[in-house]
Parts: C-alpha cells; structure tokens; sequence
C-alpha cells in the first residue's frame, strides 16, 4: 500500500520486520503490546509528532500478510505513513525494501535528502533525538545516536580478560541512524552484492562500503537517549512500561470504560441491476443498493455501531470505499475485521439492536436469516434484534429511494 506524502523534508524507515527469536512467546516482540498499543506503533508515534520528519516507511514482516494488512490499518491515522510494506530475511535487505518503497511513494528525492532508519523495537524514541539526528545529516556525513556504557568494559579473548578499555571512547549505538539518500542507496546497493554480509545497523551498512568511498565519510556522534531502550527480553518491556507510564501525559492514557455504548448510520440508493444484501443475505426478486461493496446497509450500520463503542474510529478508516480490496466484497468480512478489532480492544460485545427503514420489500420475513448470518460472524454468545419499519411515506425512504439502517450496541470490558 503506498499513500502520498505531504511536503518534501526529513524521511524515515521503521523497521519492525523481524520474527523476534530471542523474545520468548508465540507473538512477534514489534506487536507486543505496551501501554494499550502494539510496540512498532509507539515509534511511528514519535516520527509522526517530530516536526521536521515528512514521510514515513513501516516495513513489516515479509511472508505475514495478515500482519502487514493489521499494520496498514494501525496506521491508517498517521497521515505521515506513506507506505506499509513487507521486509526481508535480513535487517538490511528490510531497509532494502523501505528505500524502494520510499523512492516509489516520493518524487523527486535528492541525494541529500535525509533518511532515518528506526528499529521498530525502540518505542520510547523521541522527536527530540530524531530532529537532534536530522540537523547531522549532510551530503558525506552520517549521524548515530550513542551513549557512554556506566558499567566498565573489558575486552575478552576466550575466557581471559586481557584489557579494561576506557569507557569515554565506546558508545553503545541505538537507532534512529540517518544516513543522506544517496549514500544509502550507494550503500545499499554494495551490500546487494554481497548480501551474506552481516550488517547490524546503519553505521556498519556505511562501513561496509569500498574503502576508497568509506574515507571520504564523517560518522558524527549524537548524543543518544538512555529511555531510548531496545526491547529483546521481557525485563525490558517492563521496563519501557514504566517509563512510558511516567512519561505519558494523563490525557494521552487511553480510559478504557467497564461498558461502552456505540451508534451506526448509515444509508445507500437503490441502484439497478444490484442484488439486494441485507444482514448478509440475498433478498430476491428487488432492486439492490449502489455502493463499493456488496452495499449491505445493516451491516454497515453495526460495523460503526460497534467501531463507536470500541473507540476505534468509523466503516471508512478501516475499510476505505475507495479501495480496490474491497469491491464487491461481502460486508460480513467488515463485521468480522470488525469483531477482531473489539477482541483486540478488549471488549465483548453484549446486545445490539438494529432499525432496518425501507418502504419496500417487505423484510420481517426475512430477519430470522439475517439473525442467524449475524450471529455465525459475531461467532461470541450475545443479544441481537433487528427491527423492520417504513417511514410512512415521507423523506427519501418513503419515496423509495433508498435503505436507512440505524444500530446501537452494548460492550463490556472482557
Ligand atoms: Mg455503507
């Protein structure tokens, strides 16, 4: 998915690619969940509030395509997310993919423009330390943050010790790196050759350039953020928890209520040589309704109703009618997403009431079919009605235009 991006500035490449090996559970560690929201999300969260950042590349898992289309609809709200797009085997050959998708989703990109690349796993970055990062970058000059290791460091051969190395001349990289595009393309294109090559940061990738190319570079030190933590291991997590709790305004804290009340709208035309699909079934022998998808206004009508008492915005964020992925479809694969999304939120779903208005056909008929469908894709135990009225001969369904569905659902706290 590539969107445009705004005006032309500083760039960056979150990489949240990886598969997490070191981290013990099922869940990849960039989807972990931190303070309510999933880890990666935290530092396009950051990227997106510095100012001087323009547009920004996620690059997740490759071969996980339902991680990527969640990835696509986590930051479908962060209008400086260009493209979403699907990493490699290797760290590198990920920020392979975020360059190309970067130079396919912004024009004109020159080769002093300024890149940043993330790793995904760093969520307590902030806008401070990448704009410190940015002002670094020039034409042969790359900018990584460090910091001075506080314990004392000893270099070790085998099992001897055989020096004590002073501190003040070491410093522990972190991320965001930023490297001008066209050195990182250069650089990126020398390690394609060699892709065995084992680079692990951005620093290395430059490093790894011929010799001759290398010299002319200067790797200027920024200084890096000790909160800026890389999370591996569970502490760590922990950790970034309670640092972000400190941190985070008591505005910015998401108040997730005991129960929560949610209402949908919404309205579609007749239009000829349509089917006519209501709560997920056919309706035969009418006109059906114009719309992007099958046009199933009551569902629709619940997806919102749902989206509303979850807080997690409305039909069209999620599911765009401009998007070609969509066409057509069968609107119970939205109340499926949808109910996903209410899972993930840690709601349940407890009652929904739905009002079908239409002066024609007649649906009381057909609503114990359109019951059943509801309740197969909600697939949780819970209270549904649906109510079928006309509007007496007035407005736009009395004149039989169109369908009108409202919804109101109840959710709980799981
Ligand atoms: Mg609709």
């Amino acid at each position: 998915m590539v969107r445009k991006p705004t005006k032309k500035s500083a760039f960056a490449i979150i990489v949240a690619a990886g598969s997490g090996h070191r981290y013990p559970g099922p869940q990849a560690k960039q989807f972990l969940n931190l303070c309510g929201q999933p880890l990666y999300l935290w530092s396009v969260k950051a990227f997106q509030k510095c100012r001087t950042i323009t547009g920004i590349v996620v690059v997740g898992p490759q071969h996980n395509p339902e991680a990527l289309l969640k990835m696509q609809q986590e930051t479908t709200f962060f209008d400086k997310v260009i493209a979403v797009v699907a990493g490699g085997e290797s760290r590198t050959a990920s920020v392979c993919s975020g360059a190309a998708a970067l130079t396919t989703a912004t024009a004109n990109l020159s080769n002093s423009d300024p890149i940043l690349i993330h790793d995904g796993v760093r969520p307590l970055v902030t806008p401070e330390l990448i704009s410190k990062v940015v002002e670094q970058i020039g034409l042969n000059q790359i900018a990584i943050p460090t910091t001075t290791p506080t314990a004392t460091v000893k270099k070790i051969i085998g099992k001897t010790i055989t020096e004590t190395i002073n501190r003040e001349e070491i410093g522990l990289a972190q991320t965001p790196q930023g490297v001008p595009y066209g050195l990182l393309c250069e650089a990126l294109d020398h390690w394609r050759k060699e892709p065995t090559t084992k680079i692990t940061d951005e620093g290395a990738l430059i490093e790894n350039l011929p010799l001759g190319k290398r010299a002319a570079i200067t790797f200027i030190n920024v200084e890096g953020e000790p909160g800026n933590l890389k999370i591996t291991f569970p502490e760590e997590l922990q950790q970034a928890e309670s640092l972000l709790l400190k941190k985070m305004d008591k505005k910015e804290v998401p108040y997730k209520p005991c129960q929560a009340t949610g209402f949908g709208y919404d309205v579609h035309a007749f239009a000829a040589e349509r089917k006519l699909i209501l709560g997920g079934i056919e309706i035969p022998g009418h006109t059906g309704l114009a719309g992007h998808s099958d046009a199933d206004v009551l569902v629709h009508a619940l997806v919102d109703a749902l989206l509303g008492a979850v807080g997690a915005g409305d039909i069209g964020q999620h599911f765009p009618d401009h998007d070609p992925a969509f066409k057509d479809l069968c609107s119970l694969y939205f109340l499926d997403q949808t109910m996903k999304i209410v899972r993930e939120k840690g709601f349940h779903l407890e009652a929904a009431d739905i009002t079908i208005v239409a002066e024609q056909p007649k649906l009381t008929p057909y609503i114990p079919a359109m019951l059943n469908m509801l309740r197969k894709t909600i697939a949780s135990p819970c209270q549904i009605n649906i109510k079928a009225t006309t509007s007496e001969g007035l407005g736009f369904t009395g004149r039989r235009e169109g369908i009108a569905a409202y919804a109101i659902v109840t959710v709980t706290a799981r």
